[in-house]
Parts: C-alpha cells; structure tokens; sequence
C-alpha cells in the first residue's frame, strides 16, 4: 500500500461505482485472485476516457477481460479496443467475457506473448494501458513508443510496486529484485524520453502517465 489504507478507503467510498456486470466481474476475478485493476485505478482510467475520448485503444495485458470491459463500457462507443494475453487458462474466460458483455465486435484479443505480438501491430493507438509483467515493460517499449499516436496517452499500472521500489536492493526479496530494477529503468526512460512528458502518480499500485508530444523538434531546438 503505497497511501495510507484510510485514505484510500475514503476516496474509494466516494466512487459512483460501476455497471452491474462489471461489479460481478470483478468480483469474481478478486474471489479466483486473478488481478485486476484497483478502484481507484478504474476511476483514473474512466476519466482519462473521457477527457482523452480515444478511437483506439491498445491493452497489453487481458487477465479475464475486467479494464478492457471498463474501457468498453466507459470510453467512446466506437472506439476500438486490441487487447493481448499470453496465459491459456485466463484467454477463454475473457473471451467468453467479452461475448457475454457482447463486446466482441469492438474488442478483439490477441493470443501470444506481447514482445512478439507488439512488432506485429500497426498503430497508431491514441490511448494504450499496460498492465503486464512489471519486469517486461521496458522491454515492450520501443514497440509501443512506435505504436503510439502523437498526442496519444500511454497508461502504465504498477510502476511503484506497492511502494517496494524505492527499498534497497537487500531489503528485496531475491525474485523481485530484477523486476524492480527493470521498473525504475522504464520509469526512468518514462521521464527522460525526449518523445514523452509523464507524470508518475502514487495510486493504486503506482500508475505513470505519459503523453506523446505533438511537437518534438520546437522544444529540441528551443
Ligand atoms: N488488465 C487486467 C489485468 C491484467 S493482469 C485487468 O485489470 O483486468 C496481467 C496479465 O498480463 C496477466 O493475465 C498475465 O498473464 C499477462 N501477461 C504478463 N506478461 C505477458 C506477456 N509478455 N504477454 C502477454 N500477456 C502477458
Ligand atoms: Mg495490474
């Protein structure tokens, strides 16, 4: 828990919540602990939706379906959504999530480990929520730099690794301490990318929040 736990509560107490289908969804991804994205991650994501209004959406990361179904619900109505998972057991059960949400017309998943399936796409994507293996994220990234739409919004979940990626390296358990390396590399990459301007935000899990600049070669030469 990165916020005091009261804190959190709070805010979250004051949430509208979201449509009945999703509430039984996410309810049963928390009782099978399949991990989905927080309350207030939702939140974050729904009014990004709507201040952004995208037409494309890219996830890296299905599970069973939960954020794609919120982004389905939730952003433009015609908008896009590509979503990639590479765990068998979970891909069934979010496609037969999204026909039960009757979404499969606006959602399609792609089956495969993301470094591979990423060189496959064609972007531009004006809005992409990663939320994959933390240790990956900055491999997957020139391929999702390359994806994303000028002025597009790149989403990071679970950047600060419930606070644990500021501990010293031996205060991390001997399986983490790689994946927090990789992630305060990317978070790094994040900050020093001259294509991006992102804000890293202390909610939830640690969410980053990166816009493409629309234009680059003013501020090189300013
Ligand atoms: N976005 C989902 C939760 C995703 S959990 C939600 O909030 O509802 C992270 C998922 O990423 C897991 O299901 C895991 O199997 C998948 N994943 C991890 N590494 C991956 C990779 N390299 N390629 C594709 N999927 C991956
Ligand atoms: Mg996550």
């Amino acid at each position: 828990m990165i916020v005091d736990q009261r804190l959190v509560t709070y805010i979250n107490s004051l949430d509208k919540g979201n449509t009945p289908f999703l509430n039984e969804l996410e309810m049963k991804a928390l009782r099978d602990y399949v991990p989905i994205i927080r309350r207030e991650t939702q939140s974050l994501l729904k009014m990004l939706l709507q201040l952004k209004r995208p037409s494309r959406i890219l996830e890296v990361g299905t599970a069973v379906g939960f954020s794609a179904l919120l982004m389905y619900t939730y952003g433009p109505e015609d908008c896009q959504i590509t979503t990639i998972e590479n765990y068998e057991k979970r891909i069934p059960i979010a496609r037969e999530n999204f026909r039960k949400a009757g979404a499969e017309k606006r959602i399609t998943l792609l089956e495969g480990d993301a470094q591979e399936v990423l060189k496959t796409l064609e972007g531009p994507y004006d809005f992409i929520f990663m939320d994959a293996a933390k240790g990956q994220y900055i491999h997957f990234f020139p391929e999702i730099l390359r994806l994303l739409d000028k002025g597009g919004l790149l989403v990071s979940d679970n950047v600060l690794q419930g606070g644990d990626i500021i501990e010293s390296h031996f205060a991390v358990e001997r399986r983490n301490r790689t994946i927090y390396k990789r992630m305060r590399e990317y978070l790094s990459v994040l900050k020093n990318s001259e294509e991006l301007e992102t804000a890293i935000l202390p909610l939830g899990d640690g969410v980053a929040l990166s816009v493409k600049k629309e234009q680059q070669e003013e501020n090189h030469e300013g």
